[in-house]
């Protein structure tokens, strides 16, 4: 029996934390992709206005902090 490699980690979920591909900016409604993926903790900024935004998780939901 052949074991799999699973070690392969594009957008890794540790901890079982939830990444986020794209976000709408609060000040200006833009959608912004984020191919990146950013997570809890991360600050991201809106690509069309500029604004910074701290990233929340509550409750699985994203939540933005203007920085
Ligand atoms: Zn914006």
């Amino acid at each position: 029996m052949a074991l799999k490699d699973y070690s392969d980690s594009d957008d890794a979920q540790a901890d079982g934390q939830r990444v986020f591909n794209e976000f709408d900016c609060p000040d200006c409604n833009a959608n912004n992709p984020y191919d990146d993926g950013f997570v809890d903790g991360d600050e991201i900024r809106c690509y069309y206005c500029g604004a910074e935004y701290k990233v929340r998780v509550v409750d699985g939901k994203l939540r933005l902090k203007m920085i």
